[in-house]
């Protein structure tokens, strides 16, 4: 990305949490006595040492993105070989975009880390300049939960919470848009996770998104500018921007995506397939450092030096205090701000109450290419094509064979954490509704509020 243009986001976002800064927060590295040792370097053998030791890895500056800073920073990229790994904070989504499609041949990104179902849309072409197809590999997941629904604080006291049908919200909302006054609710990029959050809540509370809301994509520096202001009346995003809105008393937390979707899949790593392909051993290696990194972002033990490796100023430019809260499952919900801890709402990395966080299902791939149909983003064809775009992009093969090779190295990954199933079986969501990956078609007719297109 250009330089200029970096410069300009990261005082926007710097602007953002101006007045927390003023509070003293220190966004300086921590102090070399307050953190654990690296991870040491493997002595590799011909089978495993990677062809190539770098890789350019994409990030947006967001709870999901631990794993790759981690893995950075605690020496898992080198243990395995990866000595020249780059991790390059993207401006936005849409700069990722524009940074895969020209690769860090030219000046781009090879891969790094996407919301669903982005690497399937840019491997059919479907979200790039001219319709290009840039052949993508889904390598792992990175995280679940620790997205959330946060409403500027004029809407107190309307109901808007996780179940709004019953608590007088969705009248509320509805009203607001027979009066000409539409609640806006802002998302990151279109079309993808946060997009799907936002219209699954929505529309299982009886709340049409096409009709009775306007949904726009926003930056998430300019969302919380807008919602201080009053021109914006929610934002569907990751942490720290949740807690952040809340802490800075702009607005509060109507619902987490934990609640709507127990254990849901949230981010991915995706890397280009032609690097996949000419660097299998090096993709191996790159996952063993992920799983690695994201089996220590799930040690309690190591809660605190995360937090302060995260906030620096180089990586999510955040007050300490603002990562906290996710990470104990401590949320302020609601209206009153109430503190609610609750391990089921915990970000995780590595494992959650269904088992795997870092393996990637290809039921949950289905699950975002269903959606993209159920809203009319594609026609209903795509829902022939699905199984062979997700075979197509999953590289659950290579999750596999990663772990495995982990079992003889790392005491924290047996045969026991390697599902032997690329669906996970059957998803509830809060409302009742059910998506069995093999029957997308009958999760779409049990629906109510829908926008398919033939
Ligand atoms: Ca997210």
């Amino acid at each position: 990305m250009p330089s200029f243009r970096r410069r300009q986001f990261l005082l926007t976002a710097s602007a953002a949490v101006g007045a927390s800064l003023l509070k003293g927060c220190s966004l300086d590295p921590p102090s070399p006595d307050s953190m654990s040792a690296k991870a040491a370097p493997l002595s590799l053998s011909p089978a495993t040492t990677p062809e190539v030791s770098g890789i350019k890895l994409g990030y947006i500056a967001i709870a999901e993105a631990a794993p790759l800073i981690i893995a950075q920073e605690k020496g898992f990229f080198v243990r395995h070989g990866m000595s020249d790994v780059k991790i390059s904070k993207q401006a936005s989504w849409g700069a990722a975009r524009d940074n895969i499609e020209i690769g860090s041949g030219g000046g781009g990104i090879d891969g790094g880390q996407w919301q669903m179902p982005m690497p399937h849309l840019l491997s059919e072409g479907l979200i790039t300049k001219g319709n290009r197809k840039v052949p993508m590999v889904v390598l792992a997941q990175l995280c679940t939960h620790g997205n959330g629904v946060a409403i500027a604080k004029k809407h107190k006291g309307k109901g808007i919470e996780l179940n709004l049908a019953q608590s007088g919200g969705a009248e509320y909302i509805k009203g607001l848009a027979a009066a000409g006054k539409k609640f806006k609710v802002a998302y990151t990029f279109p079309k993808v996770n946060q997009d799907f959050w936002l219209r699954y809540w929505l529309a299982a509370n009886g709340v049409d998104p096409n009709k009775d809301v306007d949904l726009l994509a926003v930056p998430a520096s300019q969302t919380v500018a807008n919602m201080r202001t009053e021109t914006m009346d929610g934002f569907s995003t990751g942490d720290p921007w949740p807690s952040r809105i809340v802490k800075d008393k702009i607005g509060f937390l109507a619902m987490l995506t934990a609640q709507v979707w127990e254990a849901h899949p949230e981010e991915y790593l995706s890397v280009r397939r032609e690097w996949v392909e000419q660097n299998p051993k090096a993709t191996k290696a790159l996952l063993k450092a992920v799983i690695e990194a994201q089996i220590w972002c799930d040690d309690p033990a190591n809660r605190e030096e995360m937090v302060q490796i995260l906030a620096q100023r180089k990586y999510f430019n955040v007050p300490t205090e603002f990562l906290r809260g996710a990470y104990e499952g401590t949320y302020p919900m609601g209206d009153s701000l109430t503190p609610v801890t609750d391990e089921k709402t915990k970000i995780r990395y590595w494992k959650d109450a269904k088992g795997s966080v870092s393996y990637p299902y290809q039921s949950h791939d289905k699950w975002f290419l269903t959606e993209t149909v159920r809203w009319g983003f594609q026609p209903t064809g795509l829902l022939q094509e699905a199984d062979r775009i997700v075979t197509q992009v999953s590289g659950e093969k290579y999750w596999r064979e990663a772990a495995t090779e982990l079992t003889n190295m790392n005491p924290n990954v047996t045969t026991k954490d390697i599902p032997t199933n690329v669906s996970r079986g059957i998803e509830k969501f809060f409302d009742g509704a059910t998506f069995d990956s093999t029957k997308p078609q009958a999760y779409l007719d049990s629906l109510a509020i829908k926008a398919i297109k033939a």
